[in-house]
């Protein structure tokens, strides 16, 4: 299970493969023009956090892995070995629905592990000026965001969503990441957008899209809901509990995951039995199928 393309901030080519992994592996990047060096994908390998976020091991970079570590979530994998042969994931159409549909084709397989989840218990609220990120105690997954865009198209725009019934497939999975013409040069002139293009970005011009049609009239905070549960993977578990975000941004995210960590009374860990209603997926642990 393969796909190939460019970083869109390095615009580096670049390869990436699937493979499945044994229940308690968690997810592990592997690059293998560096004889397969691994870097998990959690939380104390977090590097470098602006435009996208960023893992390094031992000065060994993994840029911006927040759509395949979405789609995992979204997908219900816990174990998977993913490798690169360059730095930076592919963007492929700026979503995480080619990341979906590569999961999907390779099929999801039940370990016979219970997914230990991890249940907020208090708690955590972080603000910076208007910024405010804050995960609550709740028995399931959800999310809601809100942002307030400077743009005749999006301006104030709130989703939410519960992560079960197939929503993440069908409300996230595509929204697409975006950026605007007017911000490009200066974004190229930094290096940050090497690979991008009109086909794995929304281009907005001063009022409209340069690129329609949009995948939905909100799709600006579906992407962010999208960004913000491939940030949350970092954890390294699923959550139990309630994500609440307002203009925060991957900083923010990833460190609502450090704090999180950090302070062992906020969380359990639980397993969940099978006949516990309130989860529609399974409570097992949840590797692909084949490679
Ligand atoms: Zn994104």
């Amino acid at each position: 299970m393969e796909c190939a393309g460019v970083g869109l901030h390095s615009g580096a080519p670049v390869h990436l493969r699937i493979l499945p992994a044994p229940a308690g592996t968690g997810i592990v990047f592997h690059r293998v023009d560096l004889d397969g060096f691994a870097v998990e994908a959690v939380s104390r390998n977090v590097a470098r956090v602006s435009y996208a976020t960023s893992l390094m091991k031992k000065g060994v970079l993994i840029s911006t892995t927040e759509h395949l570590l979405s789609a995992f979530t979204g997908t219900g994998i816990d174990n998977a070995i993913v490798e690169l042969d360059n730095l930076e994931l592919p963007i492929l159409d700026g979503s995480a629905r080619p990341f979906v549909e590569l999961i999907q084709q390779a099929g999801i397989r039940k370990q016979r592990r219970p997914r230990t989840y991890l249940r907020i218990r208090h708690a955590l609220e972080l603000h910076e000026g208007n910024k405010f990120i804050a995960v609550y105690p709740a028995e399931t997954y959800s999310v809601s965001y809100a942002i307030d865009f400077p743009h005749p198209l999006i301006g104030k725009e709130m989703f939410s969503l519960e992560l079960a019934n197939g929503n993440y497939f069908r409300e996230i999975a595509s929204a697409r990441t975006f950026g605007s013409r007017q911000d490009e040069q200066k974004m190229r002139d930094m290096g940050l957008i090497r690979g991008a293009s009109r086909d794995n970005c929304v281009v907005l011009t001063k009022d409209g899209v340069e690129n329609p049609p949009l995948r939905f009239a909100d799709e600006f905070v579906r992407h962010k809901v999208l960004d913000l549960i491939g940030d949350l993977a970092l954890l390294g578990k699923q959550i139990l509990g309630n994500v609440v975000a307002d203009r925060a941004g991957h900083a923010m995210h990833t460190a609502l995951v450090s704090r999180l960590l950090r302070d062992r009374t906020l969380w359990e860990e639980t397993t969940v039995e099978d006949q516990h209603d309130t989860l529609s997926q399974s409570p097992h642990s949840m590797a692909v199928q084949t490679a």
